[in-house]
């Protein structure tokens, strides 16, 4: 199958200022993150916030450019090539729809408003698409002529999430598209995705902190801790078995997730520390329970374990 997306050792480092009379400090928000994403595919990506998920999604719509690394959208490095064009194959999807609809235009106007801008097709053709597509995620006809405020949150993500799939980009990041949802609401929209996966054959990158949507959608899963990946692989095999401390507390956190085969309750202490002064060797180390002196001075690698990608010296 195609690969979509590759990032290699993607990083991204914002120099802030800490006051009138000091230097200049670095926010090291995402370190060294690669992956690859094939087409019809959805990586999930978990952690709390502040783990680089956002800035993570932020270089692969190509919004900035990494401090260091590569990211190559189907074969073509980002770095080199007209961003404009690559911008139209990786679309976002919000938490929030109203972010991305302009309440002053019908449900009509935004979905075509791509096409006018982007293709060459005749009004008929552009009637046409913007049609069938609304059908596809669920909105009746006459919803077209209507505004956003008109809809319900999760009609409103349905638009949303036309209006992302409307120049058929090969890939869409969708940043918690489903946690502003009632409960009950969020599967239909979990299945519209995957619905229209199969349908475009999209590749997905799902930023969630829910580890049930996540088990939902995901092919595979990346867990990221303060700016990088901590364990990464198969989702089957990192919910039957994950190996990383910091996932065994993630997931030993979901009571709803495999009760038959409960595990022991990992309690992480304490706040996520700031990526503006990392601790030292691995960073999970103060907040780990399995942490030995060395945790403290060597930061782990990925490696490869039990079928998946794991950093952490002990396991
Ligand atoms: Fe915990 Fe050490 Fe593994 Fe880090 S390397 S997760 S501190 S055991
Ligand atoms: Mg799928």
């Amino acid at each position: 199958t195609e690969r979509l997306l590759e990032a290699a050792d993607l990083t991204r480092h914002y120099a802030v200022s800490r006051g009138l009379f000091k230097p200049k400090a670095t926010v090291k928000a995402l370190n060294g993150v690669s992956f690859t994403l094939s087409a019809r595919k959805t990586l999930a990506v978990v952690g709390e916030s502040g783990c680089g998920k956002s800035t993570l999604a932020r270089q692969l719509t190509l919004i900035e450019p990494p401090t260091r690394g590569t990211l190559k959208i189907r074969g073509v490095d980002a770095a080199t090539a007209d961003v404009k064009a690559l911008r139209r194959d990786v679309q976002m999807v919000f938490q929030n729809p109203f972010a991305s609809l302009n309440p002053r235009k019908t449900i009509a106007s935004t979905l075509a408003e791509p096409l006018l801008i982007n293709t060459r097709l005749s009004a008929a053709e552009r009637r046409e698409r913007v049609e069938a597509l609304a059908t596809q995620v669920g909105l009746r006809p006459e919803h077209l002529r209507r505004y956003p405020h008109m809809f319900s949150g999760g009609q409103r993500q349905r638009i949303a999430i036309a209006r992302a799939m409307i120049l058929k980009p090969g890939i869409v990041v969708a940043d918690e598209p489903v946690s502003a949802l009632d409960v009950s609401i969020q599967a239909q929209i979990l299945n519209l995705f995957m619905d229209l996966q199969d349908e475009f054959g999209t590749g997905y990158v799902f930023i969630s902190h829910n580890l049930s949507v996540v088990e939902h959608v995901a092919d595979e899963v990346m867990v990221m801790y303060l700016g990088a990946a901590v364990e990464m692989g198969d989702k089957r095999t990192l919910f039957a078995a994950p190996l990383h401390p910091y996932t065994r507390a993630l997931m030993s956190a979901t009571p709803a997730l495999h009760p038959a085969q409960r595990r022991e309750r990992i309690v992480i202490h304490g706040e996520l520390p700031s990526p503006l002064n990392p601790p030292t060797g691995c960073a999970f180390h103060k907040r780990c329970p399995l942490a030995t002196p060395r945790c403290s001075e060597e930061a782990p690698l990925l490696r490869s374990v039990d079928g998946r990608q794991v950093a952490c010296h002990v396991v």
